[in-house]
């Protein structure tokens, strides 16, 4: 595989054409060109500098290799890498825009028990290019522009842990956020972490004030520890305090994600303990109702165990929403669509 020219700040690549004797108009061009998920073979630019940039790096890093939509009107991206690698990304269309979700890792190598996206461990990181590439084939796709775009918001709760890969993480939300590319707010951005507290920690620092999101999932180190092996690493507790140091230093409220499990998480004693380890925290809870994946043996709550959970939440202050489940039709949950490609279905 060549190397991925979206990887490149606006600076980088100001510097690059330079050393390749192009006007600097030029690199503004290849910027928004590539921001607007153009391949490096359609920019308008001169010849020998296509031809230079064509000899290290990819002309296309990210195709959309097929699109599936679901009946109620999210879309389901798979992509493929210049090495052949496959992944995956959904489009949710909600009241306030659309709504984006990456991926950051061909596969996963976290071993939550309920996720797909872990089922063949980690394949390898994406670049920072690859996971822009997602996005801006996306947004072109659905006939957006850098001025007007189709993706308005951006999550990171594709396959992959965004803190495993921190680097091009962070790299990849610099260009994100960057004036004259696709300047998509932070505000209007949330990472989703299984909880690694040294990267939290880390991440606080990197003046990003996007949504830190958490994977929480269980109301007790020993009972979290049966689904999310990252468990055994980190204590509840710790990811606490590492919540506590991104507000004291964002000022952002973050966000729990807890998927409810049939016979695991889901009773009234786990809302009470849920209510009580978070009283008082400057949070949000996210309620799932976990998609149930083929391979693994667990299954989801219903309708009205939910609801009551969510109501339990809401009436010891909790502030709590119980998330409209999208695309189940489609693979919609992290890593099934990917799985089922790989098993030839
Ligand atoms: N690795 C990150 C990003 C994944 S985000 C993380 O762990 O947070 C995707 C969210 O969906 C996570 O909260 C994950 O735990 C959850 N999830 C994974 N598989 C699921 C499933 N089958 N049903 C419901 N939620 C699931």
């Amino acid at each position: 595989m060549k190397a991925i020219l979206q990887d490149l700040s606006f600076e980088e690549l100001s510097s690059l054409v330079q050393s390749a004797g192009g006007k600097p108009f030029r690199a503004k061009q290849i910027f928004e060109g590539l921001m607007q998920g153009k391949a490096i073979s359609e920019l308008p630019i001169p010849p020998d500098l296509r031809a230079f940039l064509l000899e290290t790096y990819e002309d296309e890093p990210v195709k959309i290799k097929e699109t599936f939509v679901s009946k109620d009107g999210t879309k389901k991206y798979l992509f493929e890498l210049a090495d052949g690698n496959l992944i995956e990304g959904v489009l949710m269309h909600y009241d306030y825009g659309n709504t984006q979700c990456v991926s950051t890792q061909v596969g996963c190598r976290m071993g939550c028990k309920f996720c797909a996206s872990t089922l063949n461990g980690r394949i390898r990181d994406l670049t920072a290019g690859e996971i822009l590439g997602e996005i801006a084939a996306v947004n072109r796709a659905e006939g957006g522009t850098l001025k007007e775009r189709a993706v308005t918001n951006v999550v990171l709760m594709g396959s992959g842990e965004p803190f495993d890969n921190y680097e091009n993480v962070v790299k990849f939300l610099r260009n994100l956020t960057a004036e004259g590319g696709l300047h998509v707010s932070a505000r209007n951005i949330s990472l989703s972490t299984c909880g690694l507290v040294p990267a939290m920690r880390r991440f606080a620092e990197e003046g990003i004030p996007l949504n830190l999101t958490v994977s929480l999932h269980a109301v007790s180190d020993e009972e979290r520890r049966r689904t999310m092996p990252v468990a055994n690493k980190y204590k509840i507790a710790e990811i606490l305090d590492a919540c506590a140091y991104y507000f004291e230093k964002t000022g952002r409220r973050y966000i729990f994600e807890y998927s409810l499990i049939e016979g695991e998480n889901a009773d009234m004693v786990h809302a009470e303990a849920l209510a009580t380890l978070l009283k008082g925290r400057p949070c949000h809870v996210n309620l799932i109702r976990l998609n149930p994946v083929k391979e693994r043996n667990l299954k989801g709550t219903d309708e009205r165990t939910a609801q009551a959970f969510l109501k339990a939440l809401l009436s010891r202050g909790i502030s709590a929403t119980l998330r409209r489940s999208m695309g189940s039709d489609i693979g919609g949950a992290c890593g099934q669509l990917r799985a089922r490609y790989l098993k030839g279905e």
